[in-house]
């Protein structure tokens, strides 16, 4: 008698097949595997990236069937160490909702907060999401006239309102981090306009342009579902009776309640000050300083693609660089990557300015650019107190104000006259920034020590990418690769150790950093809470 055949749900590695416009995986499934094609139920590509190390170009899948098979055949295709079967996840049962007095509030309408309102809405309670920025349609037009004229909206700005830090970003999606929520953050953002293959390509972006639309689209989304916004809304105070939450006070007066997701990033200083004077218990944490560089954006691809330079299915290039220092065992590395983007200033402070990374989808500028940083751990500076860390980033920031000439335009310096030490009297070309630079020596920045580790790294990354320093330009200073403070948690419950119903999530929390990292942790903290 034929064996009876059951539905299996097998993840598949490492599939290679050449790169071609349309390619029919079931065809290749039946081919590599012998399956038959009308057992395969559905396929789902879970990631696609690309390999032009050989001679020709592939692209590798990995992805996940459910097939009708016997076990035989399952026990053999098990054999093969690129087959895996998985199992069902059981879903969660939603509790204590029902028990709430007040709706809990998100503050910070971020990648965190934006996912942890995600989540409670559908775990059956509509949170309040109060925001001190403006609605992507009105900060666009503040960002813009930072751009160009060097005036700073303090409340609205690269890092405040609708969307958070990243909606002027690259919105790049990678993040080392393993979990399965990762699937439904890139699900959230196709439902809301994003395009389908960021939900198996390697290395998902989505761009300036599209978050400006997708950002407002969840927000408009959640609004349906009875989230409630406050936009142009700052939380000044927090407040904590007896360890727990009572409500929050925000430019329109008092909001009681006794939960809330502090999902506020690291650039709102006030609100760490807010919690240490609160006795919440902080900790400081190591971060990374260092500067900008930007690059043609056709002498990366040239050296990273080689042949393939220009190929539509590679894009414009992308590279990680990382050092190891052995005098000081200290780390210089690239960091947030922005292929085909540009240079941009960020600031939320009148007196102080940094660097950071955006494009478009079409990552098609003239120009890439990268964080190099280096490491700095909280024994590197001095005293105890937890928020050292930024004591010593608003110090580099106001330098980078004062030498860019105290209007937003950003000190430069040829990176072969930073390694020199010598003074760049004109740059080796334009640059992507605006509202403009000025050349000056970034030798200054940091002691001889840090400087010395960052001069070690760029020669080390110039080893590896030919012609590195002698074709880059850096901007000084990049600061906020991730927050120097962490807001000590509950391991369990996620709330702030010794406050109830006090849950810090995403960048500010100090466990979570860029886009895709912190919407999880938003994810996590408010399915705890449910
Ligand atoms: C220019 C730039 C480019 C970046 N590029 C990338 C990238 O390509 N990929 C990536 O993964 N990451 C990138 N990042 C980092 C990423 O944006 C952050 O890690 C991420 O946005 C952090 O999410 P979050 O929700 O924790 O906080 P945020 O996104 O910082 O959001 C916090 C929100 O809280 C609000 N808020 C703060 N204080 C208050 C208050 N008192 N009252 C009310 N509201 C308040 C702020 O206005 C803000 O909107 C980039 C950041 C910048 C600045």
């Amino acid at each position: 008698m034929a064996e009876k055949k059951s539905k299996y749900k097998l993840k598949i590695i490492n599939l290679c097949c050449p790169v071609e416009e349309s390619m029919d995986l079931h065809a290749v499934l039946v081919s590599c595997f012998g399956l038959n094609k009308e057992d395969i139920v559905d396929l789902t590509i879970l990631r696609r990236s690309t390999d032009a190390r050989k001679n020709s170009l592939f692209f590798v899948y990995t992805l996940v069937i459910n097939v009708f098979i016997t076990k035989s055949d399952a026990d053999e295709l098990l054999e093969n160490k690129n087959i895996e079967k998985l199992f069902e996840r059981s879903k969660r049962l939603i509790n204590k909702i029902a028990r709430l007095k007040n709706r809990p509030i998100v503050i910070g309408c971020g990648p965190a907060g934006i996912f942890a309102a995600i989540t409670l809405v559908e775990r059956g309670v509509a949170p309040i999401v109060v925001e001190r920025g403006e609605r992507v349609i009105d900060r666009v037009k503040s960002v813009d006239k930072f751009m160009n004229f060097g005036e700073l909206n303090p409340e609205s700005n690269m890092f405040y309102g609708e969307g958070g830090a990243g909606t002027f970003s690259d919105g790049k999606l990678t993040t080392r981090m393993k979990s399965v929520l990762k699937d439904r953050v890139l699900r959230e953002f196709i439902d809301a306009g994003a395009e389908k293959d960021i939900a198996y390509i390697s290395r998902p972006h989505l761009g300036t342009d599209s978050l400006r639309k997708i950002i407002p689209n969840i927000v408009e989304k959640l609004v349906l579902k009875g989230v409630d916004f406050l936009f142009n809304t700052n939380v000044q105070n927090i407040i904590i009776e007896q360890g727990r939450v009572k409500g929050v006070v925000a430019d329109n007066g008092l909001i009681k309640t006794e939960n809330i997701f502090l999902a506020t990033g690291h650039s709102s200083v006030e609100i760490y000050d807010l919690l240490n004077n609160k006795g919440v218990l902080l900790e400081p944490k190591g971060f990374a300083v260092g500067f900008r560089i930007e690059h043609p954006r056709e002498f990366i691809d040239s050296r990273q693609h080689g042949k393939f330079s220009g190929n539509k299915f590679l894009g414009a290039a992308e590279y990680y660089l990382a050092y190891k220092d052995k005098k000081t065992g200290k780390g210089v590395y690239s960091f947030c990557m922005c292929p085909g983007g540009y240079v941009v200033g960020c600031s939320s402070l009148n007196d102080a300015l940094c660097t950071n990374g955006m494009s478009k989808f079409a990552r098609d500028s003239d120009f890439s650019n990268a964080a190099i940083v280096v490491s700095i751990s909280p024994d590197d500076l001095e005293g105890d107190e937890p928020l050292k860390g930024f004591s010593f980033i608003h110090k580099l920031e106001k330098y980078a104000y004062e030498l860019g000439g105290y209007n937003f335009c950003v000190p430069v310096q040829n990176a072969v006259d930073f390694i020199n030490s010598n003074v760049t009297e004109n740059l080796i070309r334009e640059t992507s920034y605006r509202p403009g630079v000025k050349c000056s020596d970034l030798n200054y920045f940091f002691d001889d020590r840090i400087a010395s580790i960052l001069k070690r790294g760029l020669k080390d990354f110039n080893n590896k990418i030919l012609g590195f320093i002698d074709e880059g330009i850096l901007f000084g200073v990049e600061t906020r690769t991730s927050s120097p403070v962490r807001i000590v948690r509950d391991k369990i419950h996620c709330n702030a150790l010794g406050i109830e119903g006090l849950f810090p999530v995403g960048e500010g929390s100090g466990y979570a950093g860029g886009i895709m990292s912190c919407a999880v942790d938003g994810i996590k903290a408010a399915e705890v809470f449910c």
